[in-house]
């Protein structure tokens, strides 16, 4: 509550704006407390980097990312060190995420002894703890990694991400390792434990349902850009842009009796080295237009929702008059 009052009302918990950086190409936007954003795009996307960029792991160039207000895209790594007790991760593969020669108890513990959360006299009863929040069991604790399964894996990794209490996790595609019949067991927790603790995750994934599933709001990013972003009903229930609507149309329809035409799209994503002038989508988009080729469209609102498309801006446009 004391750190809250530090904070205007409405300072979202992260903020970021990012000029080029790898394959970041430019981009802004802002997570809420208890909020959960989906960033979703094809490889390449610059998804992945974005979340590495939040964590530090890559250094951007210029821009900045706000923490509560704070900007932390210059701090010293010490510092950072310290604010990781705040900002954690979900990595995509528990098999890989998890320390093979440490106990399922001393890896729960690692975070609590570094950021010095509770005495040492406490770290048993809190692995406990930990261990029953995430659906395991007090005698798991002695184990290894490899004695659990996938979707347990992930548990543990989500009961090590939430051990210091943190405000924000970045969730990099963390289902999508798993089977389709765990995905959504794993994702209820998560959205359990979000709502219990009030998290806000930047929450990465290609796949479109779990998306769906889990977000307040999506962004659609292409070549380092976000194209769409909007609250997560309007996104699903009307996409705007084009690739959005091609990546709708591709994505799997649970009722076997709704279809839906695919719409395919013209070549491969060109490589984030060698991105397309105007519009970066416009090598592939059905509906590209010569100012398409040349003048690079910018994000355009209407009732929180953003896309760039010059589509979209002539529609915006009409709807004014
Ligand atoms: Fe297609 Fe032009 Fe819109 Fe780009 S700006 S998505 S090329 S219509």
């Amino acid at each position: 509550i004391e750190l809250k009052k530090q904070f205007p009302l409405n300072t979202p918990i992260l903020e970021i704006e990012m000029a080029r950086v790898c394959a970041v190409n430019g981009i802004s936007f802002h997570i809420d407390e208890g909020e959960t954003l989906g960033l979703v795009g094809e490889s390449g996307s610059g998804k992945t980097t974005t979340g590495k960029l939040i964590l530090k792991l890559i250094e951007p160039s210029s821009g900045k990312i706000l923490f509560e207000g704070r900007d932390i895209s210059n701090i010293h790594d010490r510092e950072f060190r310290r604010m990781r007790r705040d900002i954690q991760v979900i990595f995509q593969n528990p098999y890989a995420s998890l320390d093979p020669k440490m106990t399922i108890g001393d890896i729960l513990t690692q975070p609590l002894s570094i950021h010095k959360i509770i005495s040492p006299l406490e770290y048993k009863k809190e692995c406990v703890r930990l261990l029953n929040m995430v659906g395991l069991s007090a005698k798991d604790a002695k184990k290894f990694s490899h004695e659990f399964s996938g979707g347990q894996r992930q548990r543990i990794g989500i009961a090590r991400a939430i051990a210091t209490k943190p405000k924000f996790i970045v969730c990099d595609e963390p289902v999508s390792a798993l089977d389709v019949s765990i995905q959504s067991q794993i994702l209820n927790l998560m959205m359990e434990l979000k709502r219990e603790f009030k998290l806000s995750y930047l929450f990465i994934a290609h796949g479109l349902n779990v998306i769906k599933h889990v977000s307040d709001r999506v962004a659609v990013m292409y070549l380092g850009k976000i194209v769409e972003i909007g609250p997560v009903d309007h996104v699903f229930s009307s996409p705007k842009h084009p690739y959005t609507k091609a990546l709708m149309s591709a994505s799997p329809i649970p009722d076997p009796d709704v279809k839906r035409e695919r719409i395919r799209l013209k070549d491969e994503i060109p490589s984030p080295l060698n991105i397309p002038s105007g519009c970066s989508f416009h090598t592939r988009c059905q509906y590209c237009m010569d100012v398409c080729k040349y003048k690079e469209p910018q994000l355009s609102t209407e009732n929180g929702h953003s896309v760039a498309c010059h589509l979209f801006e002539v529609t915006l446009e009409h709807s004014q008059i």
